[in-house]
């Protein structure tokens, strides 16, 4: 259906509208606009009616109007704050406005002028109502009203850009795009199936909907024409999904298949049995292992469910098979404790394990890159520095990428990237614990396939949880050391408070001093980002060893780190954190069979959500529940760790707002690739003007 048409303006420079010369190339250019379809694109984020004006009898505080009148009055004042208040009137009453910012044209101007039209929001003042600051144009008669019947859109600000311009350039990309055809990329089948207007309609109806739309306010998602753009923008990313998995399920990987008896050895040695949930998931991986066909295989459970063994049998089955494991960790601490506990199991089976994080020494690091090259390491834990330029290795077979929520995708790409050979694509396993909403899941995750450990290790007992403020701390400092007193320990968390990880480290820092004041004659360690990894090393050995009794630490041990013999868990300010970031360091107690529990301190007056949330974890320790309201509180970005990434995901559709979209934008994406597989390469562009990809998200 593409190749009939006259050249697409898909392609065409904005250079080429009217108005745009060089500077504002450069300026829109900023903004991510190079192209006319990248104008037709930017929509309004809401609407203004300046089609009436309001009489000012009838004028309501709060509300942005337009409204026109009399200028009675115009008085400079310099109490306070030096301001020119313009009043003014029509039969139905009398409103003024105000200016802060004004010069002596502007004043002239106003005390010569009769007729004045404004359009602004309305602020209740001492006397009548006032408009500070409007738009405002003045007459000598009484004005008419702009001719006009659409709502005037109102864009995302950009620098140097004026909303009159950039209004007219838009305006002019439709008239464009209205001659040249922009391309409509959804079949026919698709728009009636879902009652979808035309690209062309759905563009003109958002950039300029007709007064009569009463799309007044904000942008309304759910006006046909904002839910075929929505539709189409999913539809795009759904596609780009499932490209991928279908160009991985045509690429080939070696195929495992265990030359020894290492798998059955490393389950005798273990000193419990695996649940059901994990034999199960294990035998998934190993089926994909087998073929001929890389796996990409998501493994979700939640905290505590046991996911590492799950990626040791992994990484057996592929040592065994004669080839390498890269396992992958978001922090170094976890990619240390990773080490430690796969060393602990592998060393004795004759399984050679290395670590590869960033604070190594030079020489240290040619060990390990020298045993990753030539196939004496069987397995290399690290961090993201096992991606870095000159780690290279043998034979990789698989790439376990643990906690990845806490990674782009573009990196999970990257490492996978060092084992492809000409024709090979090692076998790659990802594994986290915020699990994700069906639905959600069928978006993010369409190019993976998923398997879910449903259940927990035998013996676990719910951690209690209880929420008090902040001004009961020495309460709760007593219970940490009534807690020492039996043997057991704790961890006292300071979460991020700023952004700048010293000012978190200070926090720490101060707290690790009032709890050693509250708790003496025991040994308090601390634990933040700025401390050398070596002395971080040593702390940690030392809770674990129980040398420690409380680590006072920052959200740095959120993921991964297990210690069983640690019961208690105190989070400060926990108001401030998200709840699925509240539920991973939750899960670092309730690992052994003893009761435990957490307390989650907030400031003393919090609000009525944060007291709605930190109830939510008081009820329940279900993961998926918990990531449930946290997405709806939160949105999708947060949970699937782009913020991190700095990603938008979409530019128009929301998550999970426009959950109720995907199943039929699933179905409209397939049919697009089996039926009208050309149009999957236009529309993935539309939609991504600068990488032409996800591979961001
Ligand atoms: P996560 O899924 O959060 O990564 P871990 O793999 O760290 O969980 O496991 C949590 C704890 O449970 C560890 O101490 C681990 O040894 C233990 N564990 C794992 N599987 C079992 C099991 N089947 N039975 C008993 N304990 C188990
Ligand atoms: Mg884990």
């Amino acid at each position: 259906m593409d190749s009939e048409l006259p050249q697409q303006i898909e392609d065409s420079p904005v250079s080429q509208l009217p108005r745009v010369g060089p500077k504002l190339n450069s300026l829109l250019e900023k903004i991510g606009i190079t192209q006319i379809k990248d104008l037709l694109f930017h929509l309004p984020y809401r609407y203004e009616d300046k089609t009436r004006a309001v009489p000012l009898g009838s004028v309501v505080a709060g509300k942005r109007m337009l409204v026109m009148g009399q200028i009675t009055k115009v008085t400079e004042r310099f109490s306070g704050r030096r301001s020119l208040v313009v009043d003014i009137r029509d039969e139905t009453g009398s409103i003024s406005m105000c200016l802060f910012h004004f010069n002596m044209r502007q004043r002239e101007n106003l005390e010569r002028a009769n007729w004045i039209r404004c359009y602004g929001e309305l602020r209740p003042s001492r006397y009548k109502l006032q408009m500070i600051h409007p738009e405002y144009t003045v007459f000598d008669t009484k004005p008419r009203l702009p001719d006009n019947d659409q709502l005037t859109p109102v864009y995302r600000r950009a620098d140097g850009i004026s909303q009159y311009l950039i209004r007219t350039i838009v305006k002019s990309s439709l008239v464009v795009s209205q001659k040249q055809a922009l391309q409509e990329l959804l079949p026919d089948e698709v728009l009636e199936a879902n009652r979808l207007p035309d690209i062309h309609s759905a563009l003109q109806y958002v950039h300029a909907p007709p007064v009569q739309s009463a799309v007044f306010g904000t942008v309304d998602h759910n006006v046909p024409a904002m839910r075929r753009l929505i539709f189409e923008e999913l539809v795009s990313f759904q596609i780009a999904r499932k490209r991928q998995k279908l160009l991985r399920q045509s690429s080939n990987a070696e195929r495992m298949s265990p030359r020894g008896d290492l798998s059955s050895r490393l389950k005798q040695s273990l000193p419990f049995e695996p649940t059901g949930s994990q034999i199960k998931v294990i035998r998934e991986i190993i089926a994909d292992l087998k073929s001929a066909r890389p796996m990409l295989r998501l493994v979700q459970g939640d905290v505590g469910s046991g996911k590492t063994l799950v990626a040791m049998a992994a990484a057996a089955w592929v040592v065994d098979s004669q080839y390498q494991a890269a396992v992958m960790a978001p922090t170094e601490l976890l990619a240390e404790q990773h080490h430690k506990t796969f060393t602990q199991w592998f060393l004795p089976l004759g399984v050679e394990v290395q670590l590869l994080v960033g604070r190594l020494s030079a020489k240290e690091r040619r060990l390990v890159t020298h045993a990753a090259k030539h196939g004496s390491a069987n397995i290399v834990v690290g961090t993201h520095a096992l991606f870095q330029e000159g780690v290279e290795f043998k034979k990789l077979g698989l790439v376990v990428v643990d906690e990845q929520h806490r990674f782009g995708v573009g990196q999970r790409y990257a490492l996978r990237e060092k084992g492809i050979t000409d024709t090979m694509v090692p076998h790659q396993l990802v594994m986290t614990a915020t699990p994700i909403p069906r639905t959600l899941a069928m978006t993010f995750y369409a190019d993976l396939d998923v398997s879910s450990i449903t259940e927990m290790p035998p013996g676990r007992v719910p951690v209690q949880t209880a929420v008090m403020p902040a001004s009961k701390r020495s309460r709760v400092l007593t219970m940490v050391r009534n807690l020492c007193a039996t043997g057991q320990q704790a961890y006292w968390v300071c979460p991020i408070i700023d952004k700048s990880e010293t000012i978190e480290a200070q926090a720490a820092v101060e707290a690790h001093q009032y709890v050693t004041d509250a708790l003496e004659g025991y040994s308090v360690g601390l634990i933040h980002g700025r401390l050398k990894s070596k002395d971080r090393d040593r702390v940690m050995d030392s809770f674990r060893k129980g040398k420690i009794q409380v680590l006072v630490a920052t959200t740095i041990i959120e993921v991964g780190v297990d210690v069983p013999n640690a019961t208690l868990m105190v989070i400060e300010s926990s108001d401030r954190l998200g709840l699925a970031q509240l539920h991973q360091l939750r899960g670092r107690v309730g690992r052994g069979s003893k009761q435990s529990r957490c307390v989650l301190m907030h400031k003393d007056d919090p609000s009525r959500i944060a007291r709605e949330r930190l109830s939510v974890m008081q009820e329940s320790s279900d993961g998926f529940k918990i990531s449930e309201i946290d997405l709806k509180l939160r949105g999708a970005g947060e949970l699937l760790g782009t913020r991190q990434s700095g990603a938008q995901l979409f530019r128009i559709a929301e998550l999970p707002r426009d959950m109720e979209l995907i199943d039929e934008v699933n179905q409209a994406a397939t049919l697009i690739l089996d039926k009208n597989p050309a149009l999957a390469t236009p529309l993935i562009r539309r939609w991504t003007p600068k990488d032409g990809d996800y591979s961001s998200v």
